[in-house]
């Protein structure tokens, strides 16, 4: 049952006479009929409404009895029943304290934005083009068509209220809004919003992992009531395979194969870094899987001040395929190779002995 003041709803005063409370109804009856409307479930909300204040004020009998008992007229004619008194009420003092539903949220949005190890590392800044559904330009999310798509309340006065001077509730003519739709805005046949396709700059901090979310505020969906806050935009980023880095936390480890006479010999050996190429000294006699730190060329520590370190570990890449003279000259240098150059071997061999006894 509705609890609304039926001469509000009808936008007429209560000394109203037959004719001109007739002419009130049919042309709400006209403006909100759901056959004229058929997308606007407001529209619809209000013709039902429109209805049944008729029902009661187009009725003599009904009316008068509307007019002694108030907002504890119930249209079945039983006396109110505490619930009723409890209920407008509490409507009342809702109005007084201006208690209104709390305004809809638009939904959220997420957005995947993959970004390459070096982005990462030194921040940077994406454009991307999200599709959401945003305020209306050409009406700027009113609804109403730019000039004379709109005027100001009549039963408010704009304000928003109705009322006494004590109890003033939310105008229900206009929803609070001050002001009633007359023409439609042609863009957004009068929603207000509409999908559209955005341009939006992300920056993105230095030292961002995959997985984590980035907020851009109200760039999500707007409600689809007007008066309510646009959700938020959620980009997730997901830092890309790096064909040459791995990254584990802040640090990186590169992998640097070495020829073995590189290992042996020793040798100045480029390497890459997050910005360009270094090199990297190899002493001779390195053991394959050693590695190298060079500190604080890694990525930004999220929250610290510092940075991780980037390590290599080389590791010695033994020929596949050789030629006979190749063949002839690596065996010529195992025969040369005296027993001590191999000191892991020997010591390795010589814990098998005594296991043979
Ligand atoms: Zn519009
Ligand atoms: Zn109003």
């Amino acid at each position: 049952m509705s609890r609304r003041d039926y001469y509000a709803i009808l936008g007429v005063e209560r000394s109203v006479g037959p004719e001109d409370l007739k002419k009130a109804f049919r042309a709400l009856a006209m403006q909100y009929h759901p056959d004229r409307n058929p997308d606007d479930p407001d529209a619809e909300r209000r013709f039902r409404e429109v209805m049944e204040a008729w029902e009661v004020l187009g009725d003599p009998e009904q009316r008068n009895r509307y007019d002694r008992l108030g907002p504890f007229f119930r249209p079945d004619g039983r006396p109110p029943t505490p619930e009723d008194v409890s209920v407008v009420v509490g409507e009342a003092l809702a109005g007084i304290f201006r208690r209104r539903p709390a305004p809809e949220r638009g939904e959220d949005l997420r957005y995947q934005l993959g970004i390459r190890l070096e982005e990462a590392a030194l921040g940077t800044e994406r454009t991307i083009e999200v599709r959401r559904v945003g305020p209306c330009r050409r009406c700027q999310g009113s609804g109403a068509e730019p000039g004379e798509g709109s005027r100001v309340c009549d039963q408010c006065a704009g304000e928003g209220r109705t009322g006494g001077r004590l109890l003033k509730t939310e105008c229900p003519r206009c929803d609070g809004r001050g002001h009633i739709i007359v023409k439609r805005c042609t863009s957004c046949e009068g929603k207000g919003r509409v999908e559209t396709s955005d341009t939006l700059k992300v920056h993105i901090p230095a030292g961002v992992a995959t997985g984590q979310k980035l907020k851009l505020r109200a760039k999500g969906n707007l409600p689809r009531r007007g008066g309510g806050k646009p959700g938020d935009l959620y980009v997730l980023i997901e830092v890309m395979e790096h064909e040459l880095f791995h990254r584990r936390g802040s640090d990186l480890l590169c992998e640097v194969p070495i020829t073995f006479t590189e290992a042996a010999l020793g040798a100045d050996v480029l390497v890459p870094t997050l910005d360009g190429t270094t090199a990297i000294r190899v002493p001779p006699g390195t053991p394959s899987g050693q590695t190298f730190r060079l500190g604080g060329r890694g990525l930004p520590s999220p929250g610290a001040n510092g940075r991780g370190d980037l390590h290599y570990r080389v590791v010695v890449e033994v020929p596949e395929q050789l030629g006979e003279p190749e063949r002839r000259l690596l065996g010529e240098l195992a025969s040369r190779l005296s027993a001590t150059a191999h000191p892991r071997r020997e010591a390795f061999e010589a814990l098998l002995k005594e296991r043979r006894g």
